[in-house]
């Protein structure tokens, strides 16, 4: 049994050519990294890798991790600028004896010794993004948070090894050096290849609040489904945090187990996820809350014809 499932549409493409190496016998490590770069490499998706929404002080920051479910090996970089997919030298770093999780100027350097690709990942898309919401932040009271979303996965092959990734800009308009969940380990994401593994987008000082991805798994653990798992987590969570806070931020999770089967769920409406497995070809759905059960129904063409021309349309400066 081989599989891959990973938040939001935009991670179709990567899905796709992922599952050809997987049916091919692929190694999951391979299989996820080329998956994540695809979604980093793409100018029009604007929370992840090339493209992404900058920082307060409009630079583009990236967060991204990788860990491999039968070393449980992890690495991860956060606060990184100037490289073209972060996952890679996430990737790189999980083999390293210590030293996984690098920072910010650490991190730059070690890419640059180990001959990462160097780019300039602010576009002049991403700059008109900024300065029109500079001008509604002036003008209303627009949550300068709002526009995120991070691209997580979670990957099975056929030798039954398991891998999970994040990559992010985080959120727009953050702080210089905020770093999200995405790059930390029971949060963001999380996979062991006796069980299976998680990985979360959202709001991520909510989600490290409950380690959310490490939750699912150790769900799984006790003989959970996939889907079972990520409803009690992200239901439990949801309802501890407006408890204890009066609210929530969004939080989304998707799973897969060592067999290839898979969950999801979310808080929020309007999650879109995408999978493929041995017996699935490659797909995009949408979900819906319904009775506290998380439905999911296959994104129409229309839909997805729609999201892309959206996503592409020319940008007015305000
Ligand atoms: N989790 C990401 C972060 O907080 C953002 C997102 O997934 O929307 O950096």
């Amino acid at each position: 049994m081989w599989g891959i499932i990973a938040t939001w549409r935009m991670a179709y493409e990567g899905i796709e050519k992922a599952s050809e190496m997987l049916k091919a016998g692929g190694d999951a490590g391979d299989a996820i990294e080329t998956a994540v770069r695809e979604v980093e490499d793409f100018p029009y998706y604007k929370s992840v890798g090339y493209g992404g929404l900058p920082n307060e002080e409009m630079e583009v920051e990236l967060d991204a991790a990788y860990m491999d479910g039968d070393t449980l090996d992890i690495g991860a970089v956060a606060a990184i600028k100037d490289f073209a997919n972060p996952v890679s030298i996430a990737r790189r770093l999980s083999k390293e004896p210590v030293n996984n999780l690098l920072v910010g100027e650490g991190a730059e350097k070690f890419a640059h010794k180990e001959g990462f690709e160097r780019k300039n990942m602010l576009t002049d898309r991403a700059k008109i993004h900024y300065r029109n919401r500079k001008k509604e932040i002036a003008q209303t009271e627009i949550k300068p948070y709002a526009g995120h979303d991070t691209v997580g996965m979670v990957c099975l092959d056929t030798r039954g090894k398991m891998t999970s990734a994040t990559s992010t800009s985080g959120l727009f308009m953050k702080k210089k050096g905020r770093v999200g969940d995405s790059p930390i380990s029971g949060s963001g994401f999380y996979v062991d290849s006796k069980v299976g593994g998680a990985s979360a987008t959202g709001l991520g000082e909510d989600v490290m609040k409950g380690c959310v991805s490490y939750e699912i798994v150790r769900l799984m653990k006790e003989g959970m489904h996939p889907q079972e798992a990520c409803e009690k987590a992200v239901a439990m969570f949801d309802r501890e945090l407006k408890e204890r806070r009066g609210k929530a931020g969004d939080m989304s999770l998707i799973a897969m187990n060592n067999k290839g089967e898979w969950g999801v769920a979310t808080n929020i409406e309007g999650f879109s996820f995408a999978v493929a497995t041995e017996n699935e070809a490659p797909v995009v759905y949408l979900t819906k809350n319904v009775d506290g059960k998380c439905i999911h129904e296959m994104a129409s063409r229309e839909w997805l014809d729609d999201y892309m021309r959206t996503r592409t349309a020319p940008l007015k400066e305000l």
